[in-house]
Order: structure tokens, then sequence, then C-alpha cells
């Protein structure tokens, strides 16, 4: 069995959503079953990046994360692309017997077996603005998966007033799932620098519209890799 990686790097430090600021070393599945408007990891999912895509094997992968890391246990974060349409068990086994623990980041439109074995599941369905449409079943799917396994938190990207009711109205038919919001970023472009002061007017837009409206149960964060390497890959 081989799995199709877009790129392994860290550590560095996780830089959105509900383990903001831990160290990390990153497995960036190459792949995707959705084709977000706004997507930022367009190298994991477009196929014209495809040939730099690595065939690997769960073993390969898992002796890469090794030395990155330098044998020493951290968390390992499974994203993409959508990481749910590959099978990352044998990975999350070989990692769980050294000490490590995994979070994965998908979209939640597949669900797999192997959200149970992860310490943290990021469900990140995607908003009016991706131009996508979450299949709510499979998203359930998700949940049933990682029933009695991690903890599972909701995490939604917000360009704007559609997406922002969006995102309440979804907190709210999922409350058990603590909610994360982040402002969208526009500027997806590696090659160039980030504008600073609109990320944080952004950040302000979106803290001004929940605190308004006494939306106190959520967490709202800036994509903090954003802020320090603005596109940049690999870090
Ligand atoms: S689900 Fe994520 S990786 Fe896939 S296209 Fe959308 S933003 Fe990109």
């Amino acid at each position: 069995m081989s799995l199709r990686i877009a790129e392994i790097f860290g550590p560095t430090i996780q830089g959105e959503g509900a383990l903001i600021g831990e160290p990390t070393v990153f497995i960036r599945a190459g792949g995707c079953d959705y084709r977000c408007a706004w997507c930022d990891t367009l190298h994991a999912v477009d196929s014209a990046y495809r040939h730099e895509w690595a065939e690997m094997t769960p073993a390969a992968v898992w002796q890469r994360v090794r030395a990155l890391s330098g044998g020493k246990p951290l968390t390992v974060s499974i994203s993409g692309g959508n990481p749910a349409i590959q099978d990352f068990s044998e990975v999350i086994a070989l990692g769980q017997a050294e000490g490590y623990r995994f979070a994965c980041e998908t979209q939640g439109s597949v669900a797999r077996p192997w959200f149970a074995a992860l310490d943290t599941l990021v469900l990140s369905p995607k908003p009016p603005s991706s131009g996508e449409t979450p299949d709510w079943a499979a998203f359930r799917a998700c949940l049933s998966e990682a029933a009695g396994g991690p903890r599972v938190v909701l995490k939604i990207v917000v360009f704007d007033e559609a997406d922002y009711d969006w995102a309440k109205e979804v907190a709210g038919q999922f409350p058990d799932l603590p909610p994360f919001l982040q402002p969208g970023n526009p500027e997806t472009d590696p090659g160039q620098p980030v504008d600073l002061q609109a990320a944080a007017g952004r950040l302000e837009w979106l803290v001004g519209r929940a605190t308004a409206d006494k939306w106190f149960d959520v967490r709202i964060l800036p994509q903090l890799h954003v802020l320090i390497w603005g596109n940049r890959r690999g870090v």
C-alpha cells in the first residue's frame, strides 16, 4: 500500500484552530474531492502539481516524521488536500507506538474508521463562499467513526456575511463540537507578501461580528503561520 504525499514538513507550530501554537510535524496528503474557490493548498489538490507528490509507504512516511522530529514525540497533523480519501491507519499506529499524538483536519466529506485512533479530529465544513456544498450525511458519518475516540472540534473559515451566518447555523446544529472561526485569507499566492494590516482588519471584523451577536461560546483565531511566514510553503 502506498500513500500520495504532497509534503511532510516541520517541526513548526500549528498555525490555526484548536491546536494553535502547538509544535507539530505536518503530513500533507495529496488529492482532494473538493475544489474550494479560495483553496490555499492547491499544491496538494490540483492534479497540475501531481508530479510533485510522492508515493510513499506508511513506513516511509513514518520514518520521515521520525527523522524530522529527531525521534522525540510531538503532535503530527495529517492534513491535505483531504487526507480522508486515503488510509492513514498504519502511519498513526506506527507513531502512537512511539508516543506521538495525531491530529487530522478534513472537511468531513469522507468518513474513515481510522478517525477513532486520532487524538484530535478537526472537521472543517466549507462555507458558501467556497462554492462547495457539504454532504451532511457524510459529515455525521465522520462523527460516528470518531465516537468515543478523539476530541472533535469544528473549524469554519469565514470570508463574508453569508459565511458568518452559515457558520452560526452549523455551530448551532452541532452543539457538542467546540467551534473555532478564522477569517478567510484571499491572498493565497505563495510568491507574494501578505498584507498584514488587511489580515488584521478581517480578524477585527469577525471578532466584532461575533461579539455584537453575543456569540460567546466560540473561539476566533488568526492564521498564525500566515502572520509569521505569509503564504510560504513548508513552514
Ligand atoms: S477542502 Fe481544503 S484542500 Fe480541498 S479544495 Fe477545499 S480548501 Fe483546498
